[in-house]
């Protein structure tokens, strides 16, 4: 029977991406063979842009074999809760496709490893039912997985939910401090469904046989330590972590999406014509929507600053359907006058930009991130130093990650409550990014890390060594007991 990696993820395009980049490297593998096998779930998310990635993955790479669960359906409004509640309810009413799928992969080959993502958990004790050894692939840095380890016992200290926890600062052990209102939203309220699932996958994260992390050792070495220091599960064994980055898909990953067009890709262009590392580029994720208010300080902090900037623009919050992706009206957003103005120095793109391709470019000297940790990577790769202005999820850690611990960021001082920053701010930040001693150092800083992260994906590179190690212990392992025996029962428990 051939030897084959299941991989489970949640049916989103960016965790689709770094699920299929982690399979590329996988298959790389020479010394090993192993075939690939990525289960989707049906009912929730199922976008062109999925399929079409799919569609082109599929085509590129035949030997990633995409397995369609059969559909659930779950209705995300009723009863109203958040979509990150929504996202876990519609996983875990995968577990019965999840359990049959583990099943009839097993009868035709050997399942050397099942690695899931955060919203995945519920399925870590269905494949340790079926002693399937069992991984997360964990797709933010080694730091927030620190923290995130050592969460279980933070919600346990208070009952109060962290949105009431105002100028409450939670400590995290060797980690920096982080104020509790800037928890990540799924762990804010404890009415909220997804702060229990939340707990759970906390939980869970130190019961798998290992986690994978899309980083590099020399890029977060102090984390790397801490964790395998046991101080992070300090009641428990702390599972193998496998520092495996930086994985940053390709532009071609890209092609499928609908917002990549013209306009967008002509700022490629226009960046070829500005001078060497004098353009500050901004950006704020898939989901970092700016209120009309904020867009016009962002405007008036550019144009104040005097420098070369690209900046993508995306919709207010319900201005429109989806993620913001939508036509924007540039003109009613920002001062008036302001893109006349500036016409000889910026660039304003609506809704998306080709960021890799961006970041590369010779000319950009600056990125304005919202600190997800896709971003933060892509700008390692491209040796592009930071500021950091987080909006959600675990983007709070990541920007005392990267100003405090990392010394590769100047953090932008928002205000308390709603995160808002002024356009002297933003002036100030990008001026001290591209004009100071500090930001030249930030420059060098970034430049050298470049150099690291390519090292670390090079032939005897820590992140190649990490994924042979793991590929080893793949291969040796005792095979798993025969999954098809009382099926019922393991059903039951794992449930
Ligand atoms: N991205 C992009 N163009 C945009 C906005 C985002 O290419 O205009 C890509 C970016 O390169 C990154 C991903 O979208 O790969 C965003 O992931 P990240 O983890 O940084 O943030 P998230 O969107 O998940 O908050």
């Amino acid at each position: 029977m051939e030897d084959t990696i299941v991989l489970y993820t949640y049916p989103e395009i960016g965790h689709l991406i770094s699920t299929v980049e982690l399979s590329k490297r996988i298959l790389c593998r020479p010394a090993h063979r192993f075939s690939i096998t990525v289960l989707l779930t049906v009912g929730l998310i199922d976008s062109p842009t999925l399929s079409s990635y799919i569609d082109s993955i599929s085509r590129s790479h035949p030997s990633i074999s995409f397995r369609r669960l059969p559909p659930v359906s779950v209705d995300p409004a009723n009863p109203p809760r958040s979509h990150v509640a929504v996202a876990f309810e519609f996983m875990r009413k995968n577990s019965a496709n999840v359990l049959q799928s583990l099943r009839d992969i097993s009868a035709a080959a050997t399942v050397r490893a099942f690695i899931i993502d955060i919203f995945c958990s519920s399925a870590l004790p269905i494949a340790r039912e079926l002693n399937i050894p069992t991984y997360y692939f964990f797709t933010s840095g080694a730091s927030a997985l620190a923290a995130f380890l050592y969460l279980p016992r933070i919600f346990e200290r208070s009952t109060k939910s962290f949105k009431d926890q105002d100028g409450v600062v939670l400590e995290f052990p060797g980690l920096p401090s982080l104020k509790a209102t800037e928890m990540p939203e799924p762990t804010l309220d404890r009415d909220d469904p997804a702060y229990g699932e939340m707990f759970y996958f906390c939980d869970q994260l130190s019961k798998a046989d290992g986690i994978l992390v899309n980083t590099f050792e020399e890029l977060e070495p102090k984390a790397v330590e801490l964790i395998a220091s046991g101080a992070c599960v300090p009641d428990a064994p702390t599972p193998p972590v496998y520092c495996i980055g930086p994985l940053i898909a390709d532009e071609s990953s890209r092609a499928g999406d609908s917002a990549v067009g013209g306009r967008q890709q002509d700022c490629l262009c226009w960046l070829d014509k500005q001078p060497r590392k004098s353009v500050v580029f901004l950006c704020f994720g898939s989901r970092g929507r700016f209120s009309a208010e904020q867009t016009k300080e962002v405007a008036a902090g550019l144009e104040k600053s005097g420098h070369r900037f690209l900046w993508v623009v995306k919709n207010p919050p319900g201005h429109d359907q989806g993620g913001g992706d939508g036509d924007v009206d540039l003109e009613a957003l920002v001062p008036e006058g302001f893109l006349e103005r500036t016409k000889e120095r910026g660039m304003v793109v609506s809704s998306w930009a080709p960021q890799v391709a961006v970041l590369r470019k010779e000319a950009v000297g600056g990125f304005v991130t919202h600190c997800g940790w896709n971003s933060v990577l892509e700008a390692v790769a491209a040796g592009v130093a930071l500021v950091a202005w987080p909006l959600y999820a675990e983007q709070h850690m990541n920007r005392n990650f990267l100003v405090q611990e990392m010394g590769m960021a100047i953090g932008v001082e928002q205000r308390d409550g709603d995160g808002f920053v002024s356009g002297d701010e933003v002036e100030r930040a990008v001026r001290e990014l591209m004009d100071s001693e500090r930001g030249r150092e930030l420059r060098e800083k970034s430049w050298a890390t470049r150099e690291k992260a390519a090292e670390a994906l090079g032939d005897s590179g820590s992140s190649t060594e990490a994924l042979a190690k793991l590929a080893e212990i793949w291969s040796g392992l005792p095979k798993p007991r025969n999954p098809h025996a009382h099926p019922q029962a393991r059903m039951r428990r794992a449930q």
